[in-house]
């Protein structure tokens, strides 16, 4: 048993104050923060509540033509509202591709960019991982790691990032806007994650006491509306993490492809956008032999970690599925399962 805190603010400066304290935590709808502290991989002393922070749980359209999302809108709520999903259907696509309708009508937008990696070694206490314990080792790398990252990965961790919803965002150009002890910045949402290297243990640029707040869509986003999809591949049809994922958005005019969008998730310790690949693509006719080569470009600097070379080819064959259905046009209708007369439908 183990005593913690709880403390609900009654503002933002109240929260930051109160998470600013050592050992602190955040809690919004908890979908992933109370599996962690069941398990004993998380053990903050003071949990400090947000879901009743005025302010957070909207969407709001700004007269520059960007979209504002409050960082405690579910995720439910945003991929059925109808205005959104017209304007931004593949972030649409990925949030309904994510998890569980249950999950789904719980988790926030702020805590879906925050959750951490599914690597089964560090939910398991009794193994060794560098992420929970710096310095510990990583029992992953000589383990079942054929899930883990392919790119922009270090031999202290090989972890990769669970979102879905985070990967059509960041090929979009999101930005999240933080509140923290010196007051308010923004950050471009690419930059939010880091990579391993020697410190695996610090997953994100937050410092103790930020609270996202906020998550915007500039108007040129909209942009691709016409031309988007988000395809993700994983082991079961429902409720699992991507195994790979691919978010392609395309403006195309005359026949051209006069600027491409391009991102992958499940294989790396962020969301990776392939600026490589979309230089390919840029000023190309659709064709598939063009989408190979942009593949193949996304995925030049990929190496395996373990038993997941496999994931190398799947990203690149998902990459060029995707561009060669956001060609064909966004559906009128994305449904969160393919096929399933029981799933969701965005925007609906
Ligand atoms: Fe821990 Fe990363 Fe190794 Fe997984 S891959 S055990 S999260 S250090």
């Amino acid at each position: 048993m183990m005593n913690f805190d709880y403390v609900r603010p009654a503002n933002v400066a109240e929260a930051i104050a109160a998470a600013s304290e050592q050992g602190a935590a955040y809690l919004a709808s908890g979908t992933n923060l109370l599996d962690l502290m069941k398990g004993g991989v998380s053990r903050p002393s003071r949990l400090v509540d947000v879901t009743r922070l005025p302010g957070l749980d909207r969407i709001e359209h700004l007269s520059d033509g960007s979209l504002r999302i409050g960082a405690l809108v579910r995720n439910a709520d945003l991929a059925h509202d109808a205005a959104f999903a017209r304007s931004y259907p593949a972030v649409a696509e990925a949030l309904l591709s994510g998890a569980s309708a249950q999950l789904r009508n719980a988790a926030t937008v702020g805590g879906n960019l925050l959750q951490r990696t599914r690597c089964a070694y560090f939910y398991d206490v009794a193994s060794a991982c560098n992420k929970r314990w710096p310095g510990a080792g990583c029992d992953a790398r000589q383990g079942e790691n054929r899930l883990h990252a392919v790119l922009g990965w270090s031999e202290g961790c090989i972890a990769t990032h669970p979102s879905d919803f985070a990967v059509p965002l960041v090929a979009l150009d999101a930005v999240v806007e933080i509140e923290g002890r010196r007051g308010r910045r923004e950050l471009p949402l690419a930059a939010l994650n880091r990579l391993p290297g020697d410190t695996p243990e610090r997953e994100t640029a937050l410092e103790p006491g930020d609270l996202i707040v906020a998550l915007r869509l500039p108007a040129a986003a909209k942009g691709f509306a016409a031309h988007a999809r988000y395809i993700k591949v994983r082991e079961r049809t429902s409720y699992a993490f991507a195994v790979v994922s691919a978010a392609a958005a395309l403006r195309i005019e005359q026949g051209t492809i006069r600027e491409a969008r391009l991102a992958l998730g499940g294989v790396a310790a962020k969301p990776w956008r392939a600026h490589a690949a979309e230089q390919v693509l840029a000023g190309s006719t659709p064709d598939v032999a063009v989408y190979r080569e942009a593949a193949r470009a996304a995925l030049a600097d990929a190496r395996p970690s373990g038993d997941n070379a496999f994931k190398i080819e799947l990203a690149q064959r998902i990459l060029a599925r995707a561009l060669t259905l956001a060609t064909s046009g966004t559906p009128d209708r994305i449904a969160a399962l393919p096929g399933s007369p029981f799933s969701s439908v965005s925007g609906a």
